[in-house]
């Protein structure tokens, strides 16, 4: 069934008796050529992307619970490509493409909205930091403008310029990035994968690896085992719980990170705004809520809910920034696992066990990598071969050395 204008108009007139579910609820079969453990953004991407571009449908979907009950409905919905190191930015910016593109390519709406975002600047040493980082973006194509302080103030008069600690200063833009509606993002790419053949399976919990002489032969699951040339790992939160069944240890820690709705109230925000001086990021939903975020939890957890400290520390950032949001009531709040690397990038990579393959580590960016992540690694799963632009996405780049470490931390994943 194909989305469109008419199509709505006419199920609106009839009844709405016309409309059928966006995909099948298979049974598991015996074997697949390709299994995708993890029904996240980044599991249903690839398995969209192996059918859609690279031909390969005997592929299955393994989900422990339901589609978006992990990171991929939990996040602030922020897409941007303003990274700095080559190694990443490249990656991010074909992710950015991608998204423009990308209800075109599903037919259907999910919400895309290219409204910007601004990171604000509150030194002279940041607005170096920022003007570096807006040359890199420049390079790879994705576009940059370093406001100055009156131009920030011309397009969100509300912030707190004056602020005697965080004075603003100006602010680096990227006028493409902004906002996609999570879920609608889940359930395009299951519609469209599932339209291609992929097996979907929910409620379907991987236990265990098959391996035998170093090779993976299937999985064990809490439906039975199911057998596979290839299994494809994107769990997120639950990476190194999930490669450990495996007998793997990954360089990764899972930390708890928090977000925050208001109610409804008028269009306030125009786009995505960036604290340049405590971790705070607010947006406005096309529903009128405020949707902000801040720090991780900072200890080691696979609860999906966080503690009090860090909210309070959110809404103190909050504050800082624009202080009317102190008269904004809070709707909701809710917690996520992060993948958290050791350098703050992710990982897409074969592993030392023939036909078993690792997609994680997205620390708390993973949702506007979506597009791309799926495409490079069906890429990765159908050639054997990396795309270019994940090349230094390597799980072994910790021992060789060779860390992409976007805010030069070190090796400090909760400070990533
Ligand atoms: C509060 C919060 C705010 C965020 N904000 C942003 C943002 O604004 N922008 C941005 O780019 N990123 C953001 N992120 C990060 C982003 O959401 C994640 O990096 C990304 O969604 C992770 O990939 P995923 O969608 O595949 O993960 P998930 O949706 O978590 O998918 C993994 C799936 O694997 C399943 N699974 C786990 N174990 C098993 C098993 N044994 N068997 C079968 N299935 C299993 C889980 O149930 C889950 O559904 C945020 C995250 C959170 C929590």
């Amino acid at each position: 069934m194909r989305f469109s204008g008419f199509r709505v108009f006419k199920e609106a007139v009839t009844g709405h008796k016309g409309w059928k579910p966006l995909w099948r609820t298979p049974d598991p079969q015996p074997e697949y050529d390709i299994i995708i453990v993890g029904g996240g953004g980044h599991g249903l991407s690839t398995a969209y992307h192996l059918a859609a571009k690279f031909g390969v449908t005997r592929v299955a979907v393994l989900e422990k619970g339901w589609l978006g009950s992990g990171n991929i409905g939990r996040n602030t919905t922020i897409i941007r490509s303003n990274y700095l190191l080559p190694g990443n930015e490249h990656f991010y910016e074909l992710s950015m493409k991608l998204w423009e593109n990308l209800e075109q390519e599903t037919n259907f709406n999910s919400m895309v909205s290219q409204r910007g975002i601004i990171n604000l600047i509150h030194t002279d040493g940041q607005r170096d930091a920022y003007r570096r980082r807006g040359n890199a973006m420049m390079l790879a194509g994705a576009g940059a403008q370093l406001l100055s302080r009156d131009e920030v103030r011309e397009m969100v008069p509300f912030l707190n310029f004056d602020n005697a600690r965080f004075p603003i200063k100006g602010g680096l833009m990227q006028t493409r990035a902004g906002t996609a509606r999570h879920d609608g993002v889940v359930w395009g790419y299951a519609r469209g994968a599932d339209m291609r053949g992929v097996d979907i399976i929910q409620n379907c919990e991987v236990t265990g690896f098959r391996i035998e002489n170093g090779k993976v032969l299937g999985v064990e699951t809490s439906r039975g085992y199911i057998g596979a040339k290839k299994v494809g790992v994107a769990v997120a939160g639950s990476s190194s719980r999930v490669m450990a069944q495996a007998g793997m240890r990954l360089p990764m820690e899972s930390h708890v990170l928090q977000a925050f709705v208001s109610e409804g109230l008028k269009p306030t925000i125009p786009g995505v705004i960036t604290f340049g001086a405590g971790h705070f990021y607010i947006s406005q939903s096309d529903k009128g809520g405020l949707v902000f975020g801040g720090d991780l939890d900072g200890y080691n957890s696979y609860a999906q809910r966080g503690n009090l400290p860090v909210i309070e520390d959110v809404a103190e950032g909050g504050m800082a920034l624009m202080p009317m949001i102190g008269r904004a009531r809070l709707l909701r709040m809710w917690g996520g696992i992060m993948d958290m690397t050791m350098d703050g990038s992710p990982i897409i990579d074969k592993t030392d066990i023939d036909g078993l393959y690792f997609n994680g580590g997205w620390c708390y960016g993973g949702f506007k990598a979506t597009p791309a992540s799926g495409f490079c690694f069906a890429h990765l799963l159908a050639k054997d071969e990396p795309h270019e632009v994940t090349r230094q996405m390597r799980l072994d780049r910790f021992a060789r050395g060779y860390l992409l470490d976007e805010n030069g931390r070190g090796a400090q994943p909760n400070l990533h």
